[in-house]
């Protein structure tokens, strides 16, 4: 029998921002308590609709004692964080969903791709390097062009370095801080997928489709919902997606992001929280990947997350340089969902926000979202 965290409750999500904000506002419709701990921000878009938010850092021994004492669940909108908040609700007897081993597993490439490869999944060809001779020596036996990455705390594209010729890697080795990277191929795609995967207390799995991904600058632009794939390479992303989720022995919610390639599906990473990718689920599916994540690390059933036609476009800061955009234009279409985060400060790359269409395709979805998200601006 697995004892669920009633209504009631307070869910404690570590991290301030737009998917801890998501999060909020399912766990308030399903009758929560919420606190956050931000890492040190105040008024951050989670934190403005908690009941509490704790602004210490993720390693002030006293504001993370406070958030977990405050907490019947800990879980994660942001997973780079010290995981200092795992071991105290370890030690005051708080689940911890997705546990820390999940966590750590995401935090690090090297052990994220080690353990991508031991449940089954292909990744891009990869060597791990700590020094500048072990760097040299991977990039030429993997053969250029490479992207070198990190190993730790990279995302949206920071952290990484394409190389394209030996000349350029003692230039890379600088740039990247001369801390240990994962080097790998570049990978030569055809569209870039990911599966946002929820497994529950009881080992039910369920996702919500495959989604097909674009990016500009390395950040997330556009989502549509399904990807054009045919039904087998559909097929094969969920099962890669929840034999991923069931190795880990995941409770709460996973993304997986895939590239779509000559050689077949290539695992990308994982992130061991809703992923961007996935916020079309809101309007798109009976329960949102916010849903899934509330009542997996609650023990309760897991909802119907099969999308309807959608897409997704995001709204970066940019849209705001020259002033404060035509949201008239936008919602003119009545089919169109406005999403705002809540942030104060529009700096360009900065994440917003994002614009949702469910259409009679995902085609036309998509085309409506970025009709949309034109008129913002005029442009
Ligand atoms: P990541 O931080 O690993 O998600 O990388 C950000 C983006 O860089 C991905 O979404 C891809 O567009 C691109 N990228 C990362 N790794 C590779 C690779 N091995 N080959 C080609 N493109 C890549």
């Amino acid at each position: 029998m697995i004892e669920a965290l009633a209504p009631g409750s307070t869910i404690g999500i570590v991290g301030g921002g737009q998917l801890g904000r998501m999060l909020a506002q399912s766990a308030r419709q399903h009758g929560y308590r919420v606190v956050v701990l931000t890492g040190g921000e105040r008024d951050t878009p989670a934190g403005v609709i908690a009941d509490h938010e704790y602004c210490g850092a993720f390693d002030d021994a006293d504001t993370v004692a406070a958030f977990v004492n405050d907490a019947d669940v800990v879980t994660w909108e942001f997973e780079n964080v010290d995981l200092a908040v795992a071991q105290c609700a370890q030690a005051a007897g708080v689940p911890v969903r997705p546990s820390a081993a999940v966590v750590a597993t995401a935090q690090d490439r090297a052990v994220e791709k080690a353990a991508l490869e031991s449940a089954g999944a292909t990744v891009a060809p990869w060597r791990e390097a700590s020094g500048l001779d072990e760097f040299t020596a991977a990039i030429h036996e993997l053969g250029t062009p490479v992207i070198a990455k990190t190993a730790r705390f990279g995302y949206d594209g920071k952290g990484q370095v394409r190389i394209d010729d030996p000349s350029q890697i003692e230039a890379a080795w600088e740039a990247l801080g001369e801390v240990r990277v994962v080097i790998e191929t570049v990978v030569h795609f055809d569209r870039e997928l990911s599966v946002v995967v929820a497994r529950g207390l009881d080992g039910v799995v369920v996702d919500h489709g495959v989604m097909e991904n674009g990016h500009q600058n390395h950040i997330l632009d556009t989502t549509r919902v399904p990807a054009a794939v045919g039904e087998p390479t559909g097929q094969e992303a969920r099962r890669l997606a929840r034999l991923i989720a069931e190795r880990l022995d995941l409770v709460g919610v996973l993304c997986v992001e895939l590239f779509d390639s000559a050689e077949g599906l290539l695992v990308n990473e994982i992130a061991p929280r809703p992923h961007n990718s996935g916020h079309c689920t809101i309007e798109a599916a009976a329960a949102s990947q916010f849903d899934q994540q509330l009542r997996s690390i609650c023990g309760l059933p897991l909802g119907d997350g099969s999308c309807r036609p959608a897409a997704m476009a995001q709204l970066l800061g940019d849209l705001w340089s020259g002033g404060e955009p035509d949201w008239s234009a936008a919602l003119a279409n009545p089919r169109i969902s406005l999403h705002l985060y809540g942030k104060h400060d529009a700096k360009a790359g900065r994440k917003m926000g994002h614009l949702t269409c469910v259409g009679s395709d995902a085609a036309d979805a998509l085309q409506q979202v970025l009709e949309a998200r034109q008129a913002l601006t005029g442009r």
